[in-house]
């Protein structure tokens, strides 16, 4: 076993595959209305691609750890028997899937049945006509249902991630967190970060981790969570005593990087060494070039020795990947 180091010292064994690059929703901070060119038929690595990389990132590599990511992963057709031939890899592994519930309230039962551990849903707010306003669709109820069915599944905890914006959603973070908690859900505020395909994003227009504490305190007590934080992106907080948390995702303002275990597969088999990275590996020519597992190991584990320290949004000479956040997944 050789592990996916990179030259600070960092492992990644948190692997994150994206499964596509299209998404039924069209969040306003994320894409377009009208979309984006999506990758088209054998772009996409298929099905038995994703469970030969991801074999070789568990059995060669170290992952511990599968996060399935889109897009929308669950626009997926192969979803749950991909998930089930992961599982079957390794019983030990955790799977969990980044979604956002449109259609989850189908396939909740089946995933969990096929192996996948815990969901963690997009949803940033709970009032149907904001919903609209940022996803540009009336799907609420579905998010909804969605989330219900993961629980009843037992796909938990059920985490909700949910990015504020100023102006839209920031004023509904205490009506968010109280909808939350009555419902067993442990909530996630997330900076927004400079990964939206229009460019768009500004460091004034974000809602910085401090802006979201000072939306919460009037209502909340925050105290810092005991458990060690490891390498998870959360700072987690309870909330008035516990057990209830809360956690704020604050990759711009309180960078997390030092203690990254994180790696990506893109949905066109290239490598990420970092959500930020510049360059990318291609594992899928080599793979349909009939590379060996020994040989996309070795890809692999190179692509690794270039991961950066950190993302670098604060350096002057920061610019924003080519590739959107919708084709690189959470
Ligand atoms: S920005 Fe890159 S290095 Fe930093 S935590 Fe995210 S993936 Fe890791």
């Amino acid at each position: 076993m050789k592990l996916l180091e990179d030259r600070y010292g960092r492992v990644a064994t948190d692997l994150r595959v994206s499964l596509t690059d299209r998404c039924n929703l069209r969040c306003s901070y994320c894409m377009p209305a009208e979309g984006l060119e999506w990758l088209l038929g054998d772009e996409v690595l298929s099905d038995d691609e994703v469970v030969r990389l991801v074999r070789v990132g568990v059995e060669q590599l170290g992952i511990r750890e599968v996060r399935f990511t889109g897009g929308e992963p669950l626009v997926r057709r192969g979803l749950v028997e991909i998930v089930r031939r992961t599982k079957a890899l390794d019983p030990t592994l955790e799977l969990s899937l980044t979604t956002n519930a449109l259609g989850l309230a189908r396939t909740a039962g089946a995933l969990a049945a096929a192996g996948l551990d815990r969901v963690n849903v997009s949803l940033d707010t709970t009032d149907a006509e904001t919903f609209h306003q940022i996803t540009r669709r009336d799907r609420l109820h579905d998010v909804v249902a969605g989330l219900e069915a993961a629980q009843a599944a037992g796909l938990g905890p059920v985490k909700v991630n949910a990015v504020l914006l100023r102006g839209v959603n920031d004023h509904q973070a205490v009506e968010l967190l109280s909808w939350c908690i009555e419902r067993g859900y442990e909530l996630r505020f997330i900076e927004q970060m400079p990964l939206d395909a229009q460019h768009g994003w500004s460091r004034e227009g974000m809602i910085t981790a401090d802006e979201i504490f000072a939306r919460l305190e009037p209502e909340f007590v925050l105290v810092p969570a005991a458990e060690p934080r490891g390498s998870a992106p959360a700072e987690l907080f309870l909330v008035n005593g516990g057990p209830a948390t809360v956690g704020v995702i604050a990759s711009v303002t309180r960078p997390f990087c030092g203690d990254c275990d994180r790696v990506r597969l893109t949905a066109d088999g290239q490598i990420r060494n970092c959500l930020f990275a510049r360059e990318e590996s291609d594992l899928r020519a080599a793979l349909r070039s009939g590379a060996s597992d020994e040989d996309l190991a070795e890809r692999w584990l190179i692509a690794m020795r270039g991961k950066r320290a950190g993302h670098g949004i604060d350096d002057p000479s920061f610019l924003q990947p080519d590739r959107p956040m919708s084709a690189i997944g959470g």
